[in-house]
């Protein structure tokens, strides 16, 4: 035995001791036996995460067993296909587990078909893509060619049949706007294996103008219409993005990476929920779901058959220890406790912005209606990227972000995105949130460029008093130490 579990035997009476602590120090043990590098950088991410407070929108702290249920043997298996019809033999206990986790996952959401395989929300929408081109482009194209299947084409047809595929349109929220890489950035893959165009929002409310993106579809007629953001602070209506998509016949694919936890969670609910609406449903598994990482996808029948060719059509072979882990995660959302951290998360960002708003800072939107808000840093003369490391210093964890129109463009910014999923997980409430505005807005209102050598104003770096970042980090403190992480792992500090 080593030292860590030695420790906690000594220490934590027996009536007290977690198998999840005896677990994970026991790991920590044998990977320190193996290349303590590694297991010293795993412990002092667990005591930099104890130390900070975690308002990444897109973070959250996932239990114990999601994160034990990766570390084993399971990593060894290939298991390309989908199960019971795998390209592989001896999948029988691959089959089992990932059709446990479709299952629990149609459960917990209410769709018709699961894909759980996705290692990531960035591989979920390149199969949702793929299994739309396919299914509407190129099966068309064959049939047209007079052929039955792909390999029956000649090398000029399958040219041709490319050409055709990128000639296609995704419509997407832009990056400025709220939306993902993913949905048709520039300097990514979506916009250069199809043709790209984007929708942004009302420059004076900041919300998704229905109306005029209906105009927009209508002249574009894109084949894929796609819902879904990573900072856009508000609802969207499904129904009416379904509606809209219909005008010209294109696929709805909602990308609710962001916000599954709260579709899970029955916070969203009607035309907010996207499955009723949406084709196709992607999301990651580890932001508001509080699963591992990884992405899934979801299928109505038109599409189903071919999102389960997410190998060959994107992706090797899936990863059965992370598949384990997501049944854990879809189990642990589809109870009671899970729907009341949900709408804690939600309640926890709308009081959150409130008491931003109250200290003077300015909120887009004027608020939220899910887990995340944006603040808007231009009236303080500061940029995104100064704003999130003062607040780093002062022992908060945000990450900047672009603003409609961003004077500042994507590197620099001009804005703050700030979340509350991982510190609902930890228990905190309206109270902590009242002191983390209080922080957030003294440190930032305080804030002043930095004066280079050359005497210009530094666009990376602030300054704030040092007074004000010791007593911001006093009270992180405190908070971190009523609301633990972790509290049944204990590691000498
Ligand atoms: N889609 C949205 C809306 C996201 O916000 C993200 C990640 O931030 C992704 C997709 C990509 O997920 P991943 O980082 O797992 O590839």
């Amino acid at each position: 035995m080593s030292h860590y579990l030695k420790k906690y035997f000594e220490k934590t009476k027996e009536s007290e001791r977690s198998t999840a602590a005896i677990a994970y120090l026991a790991s920590l043990d044998h990977i320190e036996n193996s290349e303590p590098k590694v297991s010293q950088a795993i412990i002092q991410e667990l005591k930099d995460q104890r130390s900070y407070l975690k308002l990444i929108a897109s973070e959250n702290y996932s239990s114990l067993a999601v994160q034990l249920a990766m570390g084993n043997l399971l990593t060894d298996k290939y298991a390309e296909g989908y199960p019971f019809h795998r390209f592989y033999a001896g999948c029988e206990n691959v089959d089992t587990l990932e059709s446990m986790a479709q299952e629990e996952l149609k459960s917990l959401l209410g769709a018709k078909h699961a894909y759980v395989q996705p290692h990531s929300g960035a591989d979920a929408n390149l199969i949702a893509f793929w299994a739309v081109l396919t299914e509407r482009v190129q099966n068309k194209e064959i049939q047209a060619l007079g052929k039955a299947t792909l390999d029956e084409l000649t090398e000029s047809e399958y040219e041709t049949v490319r050409q055709v595929l990128n000639k296609q349109k995704v419509m997407g929220l832009a990056l400025g706007a709220g939306g993902h890489l993913t949905h048709g950035y520039r300097h990514n893959i979506s916009s250069k294996m199809m043709q790209s165009v984007s929708y942004g929002v009302d420059p004076k409310t900041g919300l998704i103008d229905y109306e005029a993106l209906k105009a927009q579809v209508i002249k574009e007629k894109p084949l894929i219409l796609l819902a879904g953001y990573s900072a856009y602070p508000r609802k969207i209506n499904f129904a009416k993005m379904r509606a809209i998509a219909d005008e010209v016949n294109a696929v709805l694919i909602v990308d609710m990476a962001h916000f599954s936890g709260l579709v899970a969670g029955k916070v969203f609910q009607g035309e907010f929920d996207p499955i009723p609406y949406a084709h196709i449903v992607t999301s990651t598994t580890h932001k508001t779901l509080r699963g591992p990482r990884g992405g899934i996808v979801l299928a109505n029948d038109e599409f189903s058959e071919a999102v389960n060719k997410g190998c060959p059509l994107v992706m090797g072979g899936p990863l059965p220890h992370v598949i384990a882990a997501k049944a854990i995660a879809f189990k642990e959302a589809n109870t009671q406790a899970f729907r009341n951290y949900a709408s804690k998360v939600v309640e926890n960002a709308s009081l959150l912005a409130s008491f931003l708003q109250e200290l003077g800072l300015k909120v887009l939107t004027n608020g939220t209606e899910n887990h995340l808000l944006i603040v808007d840093l231009t009236p303080l003369k500061i940029n995104g990227r100064q704003a999130e490391t003062l607040l780093r210093k002062a022992h908060l964890t945000v990450n900047r972000n672009s603003i409609p129109n961003d004077p500042n463009g994507p590197w620099y910014t001009s804005g703050i995105r700030v979340g509350t999923p991982a510190l609902t997980t930890l228990g905190m409430g309206e109270k902590e949130m009242a002191e983390i505005a209080k922080i957030i807005a003294s440190v930032l209102k305080s804030a002043e460029p930095d004066t280079q050598k050359d005497g210009q104003k530094s666009k990376a770096k602030a300054i704030v008093p040092e007074n004000i970042l010791e007593s911001s980090q006093e009270t992180v403190a405190r908070l971190l130490k009523e609301y633990p992480l972790y509290p049944e792992i204990t590691i000498d500090e």
